[in-house]
């Protein structure tokens, strides 16, 4: 009888079983064969111990053990024979030099009989032994042996079973220690888990599966039909037809992302992937597996991205103008990473035709204006400074046309330079301002530099007078005679064209390089660089005479102008333009007192 006092093991073991190592399944044929040998042999106690790379364990023992076992007393038993598989038979333990190796006396506690035979695997294995013991001086004959031994070899083939089963029970523990651990990732991510029966209709959800829709792991029906209630209507034929190709076999798995009804009849998204796991001997599906994750808030985020890219997009291409981003290498190749469809006005390009070099618009621009270009590019990556400047394009539908571009440079990890920016569209600012400073510079009336402009110009002159490297210029003043008498016979209209006549008139006799001007009411005034005093005479005959002969029609009437000049040199040493035409002036005055239509020269 085999007891089943643990401490009654304990000690028969011995030293025998270690703690940390992995039980043997128990084997009902190696009890057997403990059994088959006491009662056969009549001993006290038979045993299967093991032996292998964590020492000597017990496997299976019947009947009562005398006292205490030694703790190595199957390897020095085992080790006693010439081969493995000897049996061994010590009669007598008190005869035995090897058991008088306890100095406190344990010895008497050990068996006085014992035998037993190696148990070897059919590869030469050592695996353990089959014992026998007993309290009692005892013989074995030959026959005895034999027995022992075919007894051993029945305990050897029910160990390698129970190694086998050990191994099998060890991976099946591993399996489920695998599986719960992806059941714990599964619900941890909020992955759902749903396993279709397809033949029956039957579909079973995990309790996180139906966590996501917000019913309790006790509620849900298992029917597919029900399942299809829950879909959005609009995602239902999709689903369907994406179930349906993956039943027919034309796709690999099934993964598709559709709305589905929670408990309290909102929607959320899903996606459902899964695979079919088993068909039946024509490939029709029976069994179906899946997950089931939450995307809802991705789908969110995913809506939100989309609005605010769409938000930039509108932004960039709404707004007047060119939005970019523009990379230049270090070795100076550069590209528009980025355009708006601005660029279509700005350029008269597509997006794509710059993308990868910036050559199609570096050739539209207008060649007065291309050096400057480069050059403010050049500094702004070399100073990181931002770019800014206004130059012309020549397109070709727009024309000659005016460009202002700004934008900040910023340096890449490649030594590179890029440029966030806008193109704006400067020409009809340009325009406003030629127009400004046409305005500000020209008298309306007689399309002649007004006297602010006239007097500028002078003083340029005047510069140039003093450098002393020119002959120097004379000033003519000129004033029509008789004005106010015209003005009240014919009219101030008609005063008006004959303004306008006269200054065509001077503007004919003058060169190019002269400064013209019309100081106010019927005054006008001749800077004349390079020019001697008569030089400036003749020029001021040629007025006179060509006013004459170039009367202003007047209906039928042929009204001629008369005008009186004076003239003077521009001096090196005056502080102003101012001086030579007061001078000037003094001597039209004179021409006026002289008697009119007359040239007076200045004469201190
Ligand atoms: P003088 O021979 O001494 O120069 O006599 P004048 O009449 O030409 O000179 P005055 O200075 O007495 O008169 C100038 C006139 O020119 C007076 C003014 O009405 C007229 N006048 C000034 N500006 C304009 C103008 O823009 N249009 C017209 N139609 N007349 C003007
Ligand atoms: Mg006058
Ligand atoms: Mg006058």
């Amino acid at each position: 009888m085999l007891t089943t006092d643990p401490d009654y093991y304990a000690v028969a073991s011995g030293g025998l079983s270690a703690d940390d190592v992995p039980p043997l399944t128990a084997s009902p044929e190696c009890d057997a064969v403990t059994r088959l040998a006491r009662v056969h042999f009549g001993v006290a106690a038979a045993l299967v111990t093991l032996s292998d790379g964590h020492g000597p364990r017990l496997q299976a023992a019947d009947g009562a053990l005398p006292g205490a076992l030694p703790p190595d007393l199957f390897a020095r038993s085992v080790r006693v024979g010439k081969a493995l598989d000897t049996v061994v038979v010590i009669p007598d333990t008190r005869d035995d030099s090897r058991f008088f190796i306890d100095p406190q006396g344990v010895a008497a506690k050990w068996p006085r009989f014992f035998a037993t035979c190696a148990l070897t695997a059919a590869d030469g294995r050592h695996m353990g032994a089959l014992c026998l013991l007993d309290d009692a001086f005892r013989t074995f004959d030959e026959g005895q042996r034999a027995f022992l031994r075919d007894l051993a070899v029945l305990a050897a083939q029910a160990l390698v079973r129970a190694h086998k089963d050990t191994a099998l029970r060890d991976r099946v523990a591993e399996l489920e220690a695998d599986q719960e651990l992806t059941m714990l990732a599964l619900t941890g991510s909020g992955t759902g888990v749903w396993d279709r029966n397809v033949v029956t209709g039957e579909i079973h959800y995990s309790p996180a599966w139906k966590a996501i829709l917000g019913y309790e792991p006790h509620e849900l029906s298992n029917r597919i039909e029900d399942a299809y209630q829950r879909l959005h209507p609009d995602d239902l034929e999709h689903v369907k037809a994406t179930m349906q190709a993956h039943f027919e076999n034309r796709t690999d798995t099934y993964a598709v992302e559709h709305r589905i009804r929670c408990k309290d009849g909102t929607y959320r998204w899903i996606c459902s992937r899964g695979k079919v796991v088993s068909r039946d001997r024509d490939g029709h599906a029976r069994r179906m597996v899946g997950t089931t994750t939450d995307i809802t808030a991705s789908r969110e985020l995913a809506a939100q991205l989309q609005q605010t890219i769409g938000l930039i997009t509108n932004l960039t291409d709404e707004v007047p103008g060119l939005v970019f981003q523009y990379r230049e290498s270090a070795d100076g190749h550069g590209f528009f990473s980025y355009t708006s469809d601005g660029i279509r006005d700005i350029y008269e390009v597509t997006p794509e035709q710059v993308a990868q070099s910036a050559g199609p618009i570096e050739a539209l621009i207008d060649p007065r204006d291309a050096a400057a270009y480069r050059q403010s590019l050049v500094e702004s990556a070399a100073n990181l400074t931002p770019w800014h400047l206004e130059y012309r394009v020549r397109l070709p539908r727009q024309g000659l046309c005016w460009r202002q571009g700004d934008a900040r440079p910023q340096r890449m990890p490649d030594g590179g330079t890029l440029w966030h920016g806008f193109i704006t569209d400067s020409t009809e600012r340009k325009r406003i301002e030629a127009e400004l400073h046409e305005l500000a510079t020209i008298d309306h009336l007689t399309q002649l530099p007004n006297r602010r402009h006239f007097m500028i110009q002078s003083e340029a002159e005047l510069v140039r007078v003093r450098r002393g490297d020119s002959l120097g210029a004379a000033v003519l003043m000129l004033d029509l005679d008789h004005f106010k008498a015209l003005n009240d016979r014919w009219g101030h209209a008609l005063g008006d064209r004959a303004l306008s006549h006269f200054a065509r008139l001077l503007r004919l006799e003058v060169r190019e390089g002269d400064i013209v001007g019309r100081l106010g009411g019927e005054e006008f005034a001749a800077v004349l660089p390079e020019t001697d005093t008569d030089a400036a005479i003749a020029l001021g005959r040629r007025v006179q005479r060509r006013a004459a002969e170039t009367p202003l029609i007047h209906g039928d009437n042929r009204i001629a102008l008369a005008v009186s000049i004076g003239i003077d040199r521009m001096l090196a040493t005056d502080v102003g333009a101012y001086q030579s035409l007061a001078r000037g002036d003094s001597a039209l005055y004179l021409a006026k007192e002289r008697g009119r239509n007359r040239i007076e020269i200045y004469h201190e």
